[in-house]
């Protein structure tokens, strides 16, 4: 008798969630979500941004036969990163391993169509448009609310919170059933982006290998990915508390600003596009710190929805569908119990969850000093680690992008820095 698990969010973690159970042959998956079906709306510039996924998220998509490659046919690997700077040459940061890159609905749509493609509507049921309202853990059931019609309540052997930052099961867990769990806006908020790379007016062109970074201020900077074609995804960064661009009011304005502000956008940007952009939303990130990751025997949070972090590192994503890997591990550990499974995986993934947290948090630097620092100790350890490997250790950002060690062994590689970018930011205690 198959188990009847109940997915909710149909993001990168719920989808490779649910690729990960059914090859297990034991459990019927249903997965419920609140957008659209990315299938039947063209989502490509709805609430999206470019991920960069490195070796933790990418062995766990290995794990699906075809997947990866499927991935990779519609990414771009960039082998390093070009920081423009207000005066002088551009600084380059090369990457010896290249990262991938791919914005966050098309990674949806290609878990999505593999997941269909593979499994029929007797093991697997996927539904958009419906909100899960609801929940109740001693009757072990969920409400849902599709976009139009009735709400309807269905019974889970197992539940799956793959609902990202603002999970209403975890706000649920914690009213409930006394999960602790802090939550905190990061200062910054963001707005997506999307460019041509270039511009043949103008003999302009931004290389189609890179990740192109502007920082205007310590305050506000832009973050452009290359993708496929000549596209080119990001995002305008900024303090939440000063908006630099909630005064601008026509499209005029908006392009007005990139011009003055970031000049290589501002001869990349359409007035279709500057359009565009002045009526997106602004973005604003939620992190989260939880003290377990499960509810008994037959709830478990996965994903953001258990630790969301500061995107400044690029591991949220990463981290989520590690967590996939490392579910399925314990699974197959102990034969699909999940009553030691859960606060098995609790335990293994909390001390790494709350390191990512740290190091997504403190290392990058803030102040103008420590940057300048950053790139000297990036630099240096890269040269005394060509010529001296067994008595260097990788700085921060290599450690994180270019292995896949446990995180909380890389906060402990990297406590120094990470002590020191804390201490030079004013609230931090
Ligand atoms: C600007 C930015 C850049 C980033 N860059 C990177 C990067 O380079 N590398 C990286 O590793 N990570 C990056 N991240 C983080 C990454 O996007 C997340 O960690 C990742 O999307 C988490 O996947 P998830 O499936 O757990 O959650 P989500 O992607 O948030 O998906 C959750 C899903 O649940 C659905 N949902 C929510 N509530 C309900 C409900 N009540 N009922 C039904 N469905 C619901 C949502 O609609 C959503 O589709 C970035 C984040 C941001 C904001």
């Amino acid at each position: 008798m198959l188990q009847k698990v109940l997915i909710i969010g149909a993001g990168p973690t719920g989808l490779l969630l649910a690729h990960s159970l059914l090859r297990r042959g034991k459990y019927r998956v249903e997965l419920y979500e609140l957008r659209s079906d990315p299938r039947l709306v063209d989502v490509s510039q709805d609430r999206t941004f470019p991920i960069s996924l490195q070796e933790r998220g990418r062995k766990a998509i290995r794990k699906v036969p075809g997947l990866e490659e499927a991935i990779i046919s519609t990414s771009v690997f960039c082998n390093g990163s070009k920081v423009y700077r207000q005066r002088g040459k551009a600084r380059e940061i090369s990457r010896a391993i290249p990262i991938l890159t791919i914005d966050r609905n098309r990674l949806v749509m290609i878990l999505l169509q593999h997941l269909t493609k593979t499994y029929n509507s007797e093991l697997l049921t996927v539904k958009f448009g419906c909100q899960c309202v609801g929940v109740d853990r001693r009757t072990k059931t969920v409400t849902l609310q599709p976009e139009q019609g009735e709400a309807f309540t269905l019974a889970y052997d197992r539940l799956v919170a793959a609902d990202g930052a603002r999970s209403p099961i975890r706000d649920y867990l914690v009213q409930e059933a006394g999960l602790q769990c802090e939550q905190n806006y990061v200062p910054d908020a963001y707005k997506s982006v999307f460019l041509r790379r270039l511009n043949p007016a103008l003999g302009l062109e931004l290389e189609p290998n890179k990740i192109h970074g502007w920082n205007r201020d310590n305050k506000t900077r832009m973050l452009m990915v290359p993708q496929p074609g000549d596209r080119l995804n990001g995002v305008i960064i900024f303090d939440a508390q000063q908006n630099p661009l909630s005064s601008l009011t026509t499209k005029e304005e908006v392009l007005t600003f990139f011009q003055e502000n970031f000049p290589l956008i501002g001869q990349l940007m359409s007035p279709e596009e500057a359009e565009a952009f002045w009526h997106r939303p602004v973005g604003r990130v939620l992190t989260v710190r939880c003290d377990r990751f499960h509810e008994g025997d037959s709830i478990l949070l996965i994903g953001d929805a258990a630790h969301a972090v500061s995107p400044a590192i690029g591991q949220g994503c990463n981290a989520s569908l590690e967590d996939v890997l490392i579910f399925e591990r314990l699974l197959e550990q102990y034969e699909d119990d999940w009553a030691l499974v859960l606060p098995t995986f609790s335990e293994q993934r909390i001390p790494d969850a709350h390191a990512l947290r740290e190091l997504s948090d403190y290392s990058f630097p803030r102040t103008k000093r420590l940057v300048v620092e950053y790139f000297l100790r990036l630099t240096v350890s890269r040269f005394l680690r060509r010529w001296f490997p067994q008595w260097t250790k990788p700085f921060v950002f290599d450690l994180v992008l270019d292995h896949d060690l446990p995180y909380s062994q890389v906060l402990r590689l990297s406590q120094g820095w990470i002590n020191k970018v804390k201490r030079s930011l004013p609230q931090s205690s």
